[in-house]
Formats: C-alpha cells, structure tokens, sequence
C-alpha cells in the first residue's frame, strides 16, 4: 500500500484527501497513530474519495476503521471517540448526487 502524508496545521482529525493522508502536527504521538490507523483503513479498502464505491461500502470500511482505532486507543490508553459513526452523514454530505 503506498501512502503519502501530509501534516497540515489547523487540518484537525486527520482526513484522507485525493490519497493522501493530511494529519495535525500538534497531536501527540499516539493520537496520530490511532488515527492512522483509521485512515489507513479507507485507504487500505480503496474508497478513494469515498463516492465511487458506494454508501454500503463507505459504511463497512468506517466500522473496520473505528474497530482498528478503538482497539489501538485502548492499547495506547488514549480515550475513546465516543459518540455514532456519521459514515451516512458524512457520504451524504461528499457525495450529493449519489
Ligand atoms: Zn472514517
């Protein structure tokens, strides 16, 4: 898998972006790994800009990927996102035409 990252001041919650991985450089070291390894995930399950292969699969890559983040946060004792996944919200709002 090749990845490309951009650390991006003021981006927030890391995103994946046309490929590439933008992250915030003021987050610790840990926070970055586990939201790595959520976008990791999408990149991994190929969502591109997470429109082309649809709602279903936008939906099941965003479990895998919170299943990962979660796992890794407890590993590294950092607290839980709490709150739904907002993987229909968030296709919605990306991909109006759909
Ligand atoms: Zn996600």
């Amino acid at each position: 898998m090749g990845l490309r990252i951009c650390y991006q001041p003021g981006q927030g919650r890391g995103v994946v972006s046309g490929g590439l991985v933008l992250l915030e450089p003021s987050e610790s070291n840990a926070e970055l790994a586990a939201q790595l390894s959520h976008l990791c995930t999408h990149v991994e399950d190929g969502l591109g800009d997470g429109c082309a292969r649809g709602s279903e699969a936008a939906r099941a890559s965003e479990e895998r990927a919170r299943g990962r983040e979660d796992r890794l946060r407890q590993r590294l004792a950092l607290p839980l996102r709490v709150g739904p996944a907002a993987a229909d919200e968030d296709y919605a709002r990306r991909c109006p035409a759909r």
